[in-house]
């Protein structure tokens, strides 16, 4: 049945024609590899998708790392959000203080290649200034009209004036 122009691929256990493997020319004029093409495509694929995963890791694991050493930097060491106070991690982000958050970000690409230019900054021992650290809730309302928690802070802030002033007259 096996004749010189069909092979078993041993990948896919399928008996398909010799043009499908591919040849091994260190191993003579007719050699080819034991599993055909597709077989093969497929196991470079697998391998090159494992790297990329642990690359990807580890890029992951880097970004951590940077994120966290800009967000405690610019958080004096607390962790915390600069307006109310919010300790969870997750929730924390970098922000541009007057909102030039989007101008900043475009002219140094990505968010993620703001955490690493400041990064870079700082392992130099310069500060950029102009960043803290906030909430995502209290970063969103900043963006949209300022944070009810600081409005009403200042709010609370101008009664007391005023209620001192008309007190002392
Ligand atoms: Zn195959
Ligand atoms: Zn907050
Ligand atoms: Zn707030």
């Amino acid at each position: 049945m096996m004749d010189k122009t069909h092979k078993l691929c041993r990948g896919c256990n399928r008996t398909l024609s010799i043009d499908q493997f591919y040849p091994v020319r260190s191993r003579g004029p007719d050699a080819v590899r034991p599993k055909c093409s597709a077989c093969c495509v497929k196991v470079v694929m697998a391998s090159r998708s494992k790297r990329m995963d642990a690359y990807n890791m580890w890029q992951r694991n880097q970004h951590q790392k940077i994120k966290l050493n800009v967000l405690t930097h610019y958080s004096n060491g607390l962790l915390e959000c600069a307006c109310c106070g919010e300790r969870e991690y997750a929730f924390l982000t970098l922000d541009h203080i007057h909102g030039g958050g989007n101008k900043h970000r475009k002219a140094m690409g990505s968010f993620f290649n703001v955490y690493r230019q400041l990064y870079k900054e700082l392992c130099k021992g310069v500060r950029p200034e102009g960043f803290r650290v906030l909430c995502l809730n209290c970063n969103f309302a900043e963006g949209r009209g300022g944070c009810p928690h600081r409005l009403k802070r200042e709010a609370m802030l101008q009664i007391n004036l005023l209620v001192n002033s008309t007190l002392v007259e």
